[in-house]
């Protein structure tokens, strides 16, 4: 036969295992509320954890009458449980009847029936977590060793709550940790870690796919100006808005993520053909359509879009957004912010064998690179007053490649600080063996600079050791950069920029006219020279190109800027840029870019004769 003491010890130890495993908070009470009415005598039982930090709220009754008093007690704010939570002491009524202290409980519970009731608070450390009930519906008290019993039951029912209190947040907190480990705080879409994890499982998924997988890089045009205009607040309410309106257009299979700033990317998989892969690219590009409504400013962007597709059974891995990157650098690159397109240049791009990197540094080594020289002439006189290094390469089997894919790709890798190096090296060097530095005056030798390379590396100590190391001036050397670059690029770019204009090198914005052309920008930019365009050079002598140009020229001017037009072909726009005093200019109707001893061959203090013929 099973003692009392028996049955105790047996209830103790079943709560003291729940300190080892993962019951629940509402497990134990409910085990409690069932095995004491087994162990003592009484009628019914039950719980109410009423400390502030326990939320939510676990009630647990034997019964319903019991769940009754219990309600009543919380509704009336007067009865034993109420006491003894406060008190932190035991509260024994063997007879209600006879008991004052609980005027309002006391007459309602009577006339439900109950005699007796005995409380026992959950201590936890100087506190109380709440109270267990004992009801009874004859009068009469509980023994000492039934009051030891309840009293020890509460304690350790205290203890086993506290604890699996601790586990339940503890777990909440793991998740939430998780949780935002893999999310972007500020859009709460995935972030790059999450989308690594998508593209690893599209990976596995793919293998046994024959469907198609696109990567499509997003980067909004300008959203620089937005916070520089209108502050951070409403940039990061843009960015929010452009992550919702993303999220609306996904299907099921489709991944978005935010992977900094400004920059977005889709993971789409099983998609069925190129057509449906355009079709993604087409929805994200219709996001841009309307505007945005941010604390009530109608804000009109416009985003570059690169995109990559993989065909069925081809591996997708991180180079996959590497490529779809490319493809959106270069269209913001060389179409100026427009939106979706998929290009040739993309095309070529993606295309390209997976080695590529490689082989342009094995060119790098074979000194298969070159580097080819166009001249810029003042506009006067038509004098030659510096030269545009270009990077040529004439590939053993695949012939010339532009200089636009070898740069795109070398982009995709650190390889761009070493091309990029080398050619600077080249060209100051080439500028000190024509010996004309001096007086190649004011341009002297220009070089571009991809943005990648500006912020990647020691770009500003590259730079002046190879200034020092070819023993040229500084202020002979420009460094072109493009206008999209130069207003999207961050803070750390501004600085390179600036400290490099300490050093007496001159930046200029190369390609202006084909990005926003903000002229206000133009203000706001560390630049000495504006390059403009040669797509609005094409039509200038009939289209209203004109009025642009001659409104960035004076504004220019009025900065005390420099302004160079590029792509000048023929006669009628060499007349045009004259008319509307532009300084310099450049294009085949002087020279083609050439060789570093064609330019050798130029008498420098002569004017270029006009026509294309001499220098081609
Ligand atoms: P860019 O800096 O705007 O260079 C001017 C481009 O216009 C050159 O193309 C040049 O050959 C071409 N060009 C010059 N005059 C005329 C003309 O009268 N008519 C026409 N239609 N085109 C003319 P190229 O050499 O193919 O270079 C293309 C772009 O590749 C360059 O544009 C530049 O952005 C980039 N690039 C070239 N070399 C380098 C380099 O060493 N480093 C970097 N980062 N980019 C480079
Ligand atoms: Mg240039
Ligand atoms: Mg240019």
């Amino acid at each position: 036969m099973v003692n009392d003491e028996e049955r105790l010890a047996v209830v103790l130890r079943e709560f003291a295992r729940t300190l080892t495993t993962d019951f629940p908070m509402q497990g134990i009470v409910d085990h409690l509320v069932g095995r004491i009415v087994e162990v003592l005598p009484v009628t019914s039982a039950a719980v109410t954890l009423i400390s502030h930090d326990l939320s939510p709220k676990y009630v647990s009754a034997s019964n319903a009458a019991s769940l009754g008093f219990e309600q009543l007690q919380s509704n009336f704010g007067d009865g034993p449980c109420i006491l003894a939570y406060q008190s932190g002491e035991s509260v024994a009524v063997p007879d209600l009847l006879l008991d004052e202290r609980f005027p309002v409980f006391g007459p309602a519970a009577r006339a439900e029936g109950l005699a007796a009731v005995f409380t026992f608070p959950l201590r936890h450390g100087d506190g109380c977590i709440g109270a267990l009930d004992l009801y009874r519906e004859t009068t009469g008290p509980l023994s000492v060793h039934e009051m030891i019993t309840a009293e020890t039951m509460a304690d350790v029912v205290a203890a086993c709550l506290i604890n699996a209190q601790a586990r339940e947040r503890a777990d909440v907190a793991s998740a939430a940790y998780l949780y935002d480990s893999l999310h972007d705080p500020l859009t709460d879409l995935p972030n790059r870690t999450f989308l690594m994890d998508r593209v690893h499982d599209a990976n596995v998924r793919a293998k046994r796919s024959r469907l198609n997988t696109g990567v499509y890089f997003v980067d909004l045009d300008r959203f620089k100006l937005i916070n520089d205009h209108h502050g951070h607040h409403v940039g990061d309410k843009l960015l929010i808005a452009v992550a919702r309106r993303f999220s609306n257009i996904l299907r099921q299979e489709d991944t978005v993520a935010r992977i900094s700033g400004d920059e977005f990317v889709f993971l789409c998989e099983a998609l069925p053909d190129t057509i449906e892969a355009e079709n993604i690219g087409a929805r994200i590009e219709k996001v841009f359509e309307r505007p945005f409504v941010v604390d009530g400013l109608r804000l009109s962007i416009s985003a570059s879009i690169g995109m990559a597709v993989v065909g069925p059974g081809e591996e997708i891995s991180a180079e996959l957004i590497v490529h779809a990157d490319t493809a959106m650098y270069l269209i913001k690159r060389h179409r100026g912010g427009r939106r979706h397109v998929v290009g040739p240049i993309d095309s070529a791009l993606s295309s390209l064998p997976q080695n590529f990197e490689q082989e342009i540094g094995d060119a790098l080594e074979k000194n298969e690179l070159h580097v080819a020289y166009q001249p810029i002439v003042r506009m006067s006189d038509n004098v030659m007053s510096g030269v545009e290094a270009l990077l040529r390469w004439e590939h053993p089997t695949r012939g010339k490649i532009s200089p636009v894919i070898v740069v795109g790709a070398a982009e995709r890798s650190s390889l761009i600080n070493l091309l990029g190096e080398w050619i600077l090296e080249r060209s100051c060097s080439a500028l000190r063996t024509w010996g004309i530095g001096d007086r190649l005056a004011p341009i002297g030798i220009a070089v571009n600079v991809s943005a990648r390379q500006l912020v990647s590396g020691d770009f500003f100590n590259t730079v002046e050791q190879t200034v020092s190391g070819a023993g040229i001036d500084p202020t002979r050397l420009v460094l072109e950069m493009t206008e999209n670059l130069l207003i999207e690029d961050s803070d750390r770019a501004m600085k390179v920029l600036s400290d490099l204009r300490g050093l007496g090198v001159r930046i200029a914005v190369d390609d202006f006219g084909t990005g926003y052309s903000s002229l206000s920008y133009l203000t706001r930019l560390p630049i000495d020279i504006v390059k403009i365009d040669q797509s609005l050079i094409a039509g200038i002598a009939s289209g209203p190109e004109a009025v642009v140009v001659s409104a960035v020229t004076n504004l220019a001017h009025e900065l005390g800027m420099v302004v160079v037009v590029e792509g000048i072909e023929n006669q009628a726009q060499h007349h045009e840029i004259a008319r509307i005093g532009c300084d310099y200019a450049q294009g085949f109707y002087f020279s083609e870019p050439m060789s570093e001893s064609g330019i050798m061959g130029i008498d420098w203090s002569l004017p270029l004769p006009n026509g294309p013929s001499r220098f081609r």
